[in-house]
């Protein structure tokens, strides 16, 4: 029996023809999991804004209801504003709404807005109820707030800047994202809370991400990772179980859907939708 759970897909804006002909590639292939959007990135790995409007054009041809990330670091209002007109013109009506990071090493400017509730507000000033807005939220903690505690309070403020609905960080340990919900939920906030799913292909690019964004390698899965060493084809076979048994567990506990990182690669991503026979 299939799985009706709404399922979103996130790309990235590809660096050149090669790379959007992938995209195109692993984009058809995974519209077979029926996703009720797919989203964009914006600003990471040093990609721009129009590569973001474009991958969405792109998404949006070949039938995709497309949701791009905006990110407010390093911004300005009237810059934003510009950007928001254009999606809504292009219609556009879920964005995916950031703070962003500014590139490291960079201290540089840091914009007009400040933290993702700044955006939430400002997107609700300016394009009043057009876009349904999605915002970050993170299980294991964002690697820079003060405590958890904190970190809740300001996830509680996006919601109260007008939020529609979250997607968290990846994380591998369950009970993370079950605590999390539960400590929203006792706020009284009650959107959807859709678990972020990264697929295991590369312990390598796992690792650096992971550093990055503060989610955490479990030691187990980690020294699994590790013993299969360059068996790339073992690694996948075990990265599809693992993600599979994680992703189950998170609908059958109340998980409202799933967002899959597909790193613009179909196949890992596939191969976990048609276990959970999302196909
Ligand atoms: P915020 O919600 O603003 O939080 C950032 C930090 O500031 C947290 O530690 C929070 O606790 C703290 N904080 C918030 N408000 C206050 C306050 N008033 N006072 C003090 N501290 C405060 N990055 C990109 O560059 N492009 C993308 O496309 C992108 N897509 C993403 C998609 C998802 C689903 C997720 C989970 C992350 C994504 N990121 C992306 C990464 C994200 O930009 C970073 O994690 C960034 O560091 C935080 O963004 P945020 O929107 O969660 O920020």
């Amino acid at each position: 029996m299939s799985q009706k759970k709404a399922i979103s897909l996130e790309f990235f804006p590809p660096r050149d023809i090669a790379a959007q002909e992938k995209l195109v590639r692993s984009a058809k292939q995974l519209l077979a999991l029926h996703p009720s959007y797919v989203s964009v990135t914006f600003g990471a790995g040093g990609s721009t804004r129009s590569g973001t409007a474009e991958t969405v054009r792109l998404l949006q041809n070949l039938g995709c209801d497309a949701a791009p990330h905006l990110s407010c670091i390093g911004s300005t209002r009237a810059v934003l504003a510009d950007i928001l007109d254009t999606y809504r013109q292009q219609g556009i009506r879920r964005i995916v709404a950031l703070r962003g990071d500014l590139p490291s090493g960079m201290g540089g400017d840091q914009g007009e807005l400040h933290y993702a509730s700044d955006l939430v507000a400002f997107i609700r000033q300016h394009s009043g109820d057009w876009f349904h807005i999605e915002v970050a939220g993170y299980p294991e903690m964002h690697p820079q707030a003060s405590s958890a505690e904190a970190d809740l309070e300001h996830f509680g403020n996006k919601v109260k800047a007008g939020a529609n609905s979250a997607i968290t960080q990846y994380f591998f340990n369950a009970d993370a994202y079950f605590d999390f919900v539960g400590r929203v939920r006792a706020k009284g906030i009650d959107i959807p809370i859709v678990p972020g799913i990264m697929p295991i292909t590369n312990y390598a690019q796992l690792a650096r991400f992971s550093n990055m964004c503060g989610a955490e390698i479990p030691r187990w899965l980690r020294l699994r990772l590790v013993d299969y060493g360059d068996d790339k084809a073992s690694i996948r076979a075990f990265g599809v179980d693992v993600i599979t048994k994680l992703s189950q567990d998170l609908l059958d506990n109340g998980a409202p859907g799933l967002h899959f990182y597909t790193l613009n690669n179909a196949e890992a991503t596939m191969a976990v939708g048609q276990q959970l026979r999302l196909d």
